[in-house]
């Protein structure tokens, strides 16, 4: 039996189950105080003779097992998790081996081995939700250099329409500043889900990602996109991408038929736990 956890800024996905991706139970707690969070995810597993566990977290977290801090989430706006020891925690309460990567790392691996990109030896997992944060597969691993892939935070050119001052509390107009939920909201002034047709909305977000996939493409070549988040149920942003990337790129790079290129994960929200119970398997 394998443990996962994805470990989200609103709540914590626990699940035990095998290294096919199959998983026999599991519960969601709260996302709180770590005393509080983690003792909730202790008991869980403590029901289950676990072999190892996987972890895909928020982060900013340390994947650098040369670094001290290695195994820590480490910068997070969520101060109660700031410098967290994460992986320590988990291993001195199982005694077991943990898998510790982001949680879109987590969701890649998962798409890459049983979900959209299965087959494939690439592809990006992107999320579109209270922030924007990607991972990759690269030749079969996952992509990993300094630390993990920031690709939410990229500079992008500004639409001339868009005076919005954008909402990354580090850079202001990043593509997570432009394009996250919170900055839909307070752009358009309501949720995403109330501003439904709201055509010029959802135009403005795929002119976005649009541009960062673009990038993304050129440096990374990847065989599969992959978006899911909260803001991509919006369908529309979809075929406002497929759209406006062709335009962008005009056939300096031929590309795939983008419906079948650019794609809802084939896990649903099932991704990232099930890429972290891939993590545990492969410790
Ligand atoms: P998180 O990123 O916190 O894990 P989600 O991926 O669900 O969670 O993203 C939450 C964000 O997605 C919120 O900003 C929310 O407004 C937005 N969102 C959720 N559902 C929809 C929807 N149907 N249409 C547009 N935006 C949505
Ligand atoms: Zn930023």
């Amino acid at each position: 039996m394998l443990g996962a956890i994805e470990a989200g800024g609103t709540k914590f996905v626990c699940a035990v189950g095998d290294k096919t991706g199959r998983i026999a139970d599991s519960i969601q707690i709260p996302t709180t105080v770590p005393e509080e969070t983690m003792a909730a995810a202790i008991s869980f597993f403590k029901q289950y003779d676990i072999e190892a566990i996987g972890i895909g977290s928020f982060g900013p977290i340390d994947i650098n097992h040369d670094s001290p801090t290695y195994g820590y989430i480490t910068s997070t706006p969520k101060t109660a998790w700031t410098n967290y020891p994460f992986v320590e925690t988990i291993s001195q309460a199982f005694g077991v081996p943990v898998g510790f990567n982001t949680d879109v790392n987590a969701a890649a691996l998962g798409e890459a081995r049983l979900g959209a990109a299965k087959g494939l030896d690439s592809c990006l997992y992107i999320t579109v939700g209270t922030g924007i944060g990607a991972g990759a597969v690269v030749n079969g691993q996952l992509l990993q250099g300094l630390s993990h892939p920031e690709m939410g935070h990229i500079l992008l050119r500004r639409h001339p329409a868009d005076s919005y001052q954008g909402k990354c509390p580090y850079h202001r107009d990043c593509l997570e500043g432009l394009a996250a939920g919170p900055a839909i909201e307070e752009r358009w002034g309501a949720k995403g889900k109330d501003l439904v047709n709201s055509k010029e909305v959802w135009d403005l977000e795929g002119y976005y990602l649009a541009q960062a996939l673009m990038q993304y493409i050129l440096i990374l070549s990847p065989k599969k996109i992959i978006l899911g988040g909260g803001v991509m149920n919006q369908s529309q942003v979809f075929d406002s991408i497929y759209k406006y990337l062709p335009e962008l790129m005009k056939d300096y790079v031929a590309l795939p038929e983008l419906a079948d290129y650019i794609v809802k994960p084939g896990l649903g929200d099932q991704a990232g736990i099930t890429g972290a119970l891939l993590l545990a398997a492969e410790r």
